[in-house]
């Protein structure tokens, strides 16, 4: 039996920012991460938009608004110090339809409520902003703190952090099993034993929780976020341009996202999948998830449930790149299909759960402690964008 204070469950930026908070109150305590991958960046943490958010999407009170406002100064803070790559571009937030105009009013009203610096600006001013917006009702929302970085470089820095105040990392380690009560963990390197467990493991963060032993009102409903690339290296933008989003749901809607090689995607798209790491094809479908979230898709679309049949048939109008580039006009000029592709390196899975007692997606982070483990599930954006606030939150909880 090996034995360490804490043990975290998943590499990922959740897993190693924990890590990294953890050692720097403790530093003289024994820290063990498990990561069943060869790095940090396979999942989640590799595969998002970069996007450091501001936190004006997240009602008042949730730990998403929290965190995120919190979070994003952290961030910045921290990639600054360290002298990593960041954009500092700002946002705008542009109506796509009529209908959108009062979800307008709420996200201005919810930034505001928030803390964050947002401007409502007429056309004229976005396009001085960022003269590919498209400015068909004469207004949008701008945002200066939103901004972009270097997801993968964050996490080799956190990573290198964690080791260089004594975690021990087991890259291709998976969690077998877990004994909440008395705090052990199997692994293919033998049983260790910790004073507290931390289930950090994203897309199976919900499977983790069940080996040890919880039962909840959720369920997993991955979400895969397909990528176009634009085909011009001379195709640029100076902001990120974001549609004001269906405010039922916990997605974003596609947008723009530029990257430190000034590479410029749109995306992601946000379709309901049956495999939790189901990047292409059918990689990653195993039959246990296969059938069970085949039903319960078909359930949900039947019923639209959470609007997921509305939402499905949307996403259907993305299968074409004129489709996507319909979609982007509302928000952007000048995408035409013939300067598109569909990445095939840049697809991300979304860890969403569902709670059956609301039949609605969870649109916050969820953190449930069992006897020495506490489960974080639920980790959908913007958890990299509030990473070092949340491991500061869980901490000081556990503290508490
Ligand atoms: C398409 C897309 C775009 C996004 N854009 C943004 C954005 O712009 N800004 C933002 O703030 N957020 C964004 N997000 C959200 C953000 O990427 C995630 O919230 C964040 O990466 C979650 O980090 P994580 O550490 O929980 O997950 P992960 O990075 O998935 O880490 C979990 C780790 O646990 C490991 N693991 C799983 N099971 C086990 C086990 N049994 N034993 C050991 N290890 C295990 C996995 O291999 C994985 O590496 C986006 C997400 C997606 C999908």
């Amino acid at each position: 039996m090996k034995r360490c204070d804490c043990l975290i469950i998943g590499g990922g930026i959740i897993g190693l920012t924990l890590a990294r908070e953890w050692l720097r109150r403790y530093p003289k305590s024994r820290m063990v991460v498990l990561e069943k991958e060869a790095t940090s960046v396979a999942h989640g943490t590799g595969r998002n938009s970069g996007v450091v958010h501001s936190g004006i999407y997240y009602s008042e009170g949730s730990l998403r608004a929290q965190l995120c406002v919190s979070g994003a100064r952290k961030m910045l803070d921290y990639v600054d110090a360290h002298e990593l790559w960041s954009d500092r571009c700002g946002k705008l937030l542009v109506p796509p339809s009529e209908s959108s105009l009062d979800s307008m009013e709420i996200l201005l009203e919810r930034g505001l409520v928030n803390g964050v610096e947002i401007h409502r600006i007429t056309g004229q001013e976005a396009l001085e902003l960022e003269p590919r917006v498209n400015t068909q009702f004469d207004q949008a929302l701008y945002v200066p703190i939103t901004s972009v970085v270097n997801p993968k470089q964050v996490a080799e820095n956190v990573r290198r952090d964690v080791v260089n105040l004594g975690a021990t990392i087991h890259y291709q380690t998976p969690a077998t099993a877990i004994d909440a009560r008395r705090g052990t963990v199997q692994t293919r390197m033998g049983t260790f034993e910790a004073g507290t467990v931390i289930n950090a493991a994203g897309l199976f963060a919900d499977r983790v929780a069940e080996q040890a032993g919880l039962t909840t009102q959720y369920s997993f409903q991955p979400f895969k976020g397909k990528y176009w690339k634009h085909k011009d290296p001379d195709f640029s933008m100076q902001r990120l341009v974001y549609p004001v989003p269906d405010l039922n749901l916990p997605f974003l809607g596609v947008h723009s996202a530029h990257n430190q090689q000034g590479e410029v995607y749109f995306g992601p798209s946000s379709t309901p999948v049956i495999g939790r790491e189901n990047y292409q094809g059918l990689d990653g479908v195993t039959l246990r998830d296969g059938l069970s979230l085949t039903a319960s898709l078909i359930g949900k679309f039947l019923k639209n449930t959470n609007g997921l049949r509305t939402l499905s048939m949307r996403e259907m109008k993305l299968m074409r790149l004129q489709g996507v580039c319909r979609e982007l006009s509302k928000i952007i000029t000048g995408v035409e299909a013939q300067n598109l592709e569909r990445s095939l390196v840049k697809v991300g899975i979304r860890s969403q759960i569902f709670d059956a007692k609301t039949q609605h997606l969870v649109n916050d982070f969820v953190v449930v402690p069992d006897e020495r483990v506490i489960h974080i599930l639920n980790a959908i954006s913007p958890a990299f964008t509030a990473s070092f606030a949340f491991a500061e939150y869980i901490l000081d909880t556990l503290e508490q």
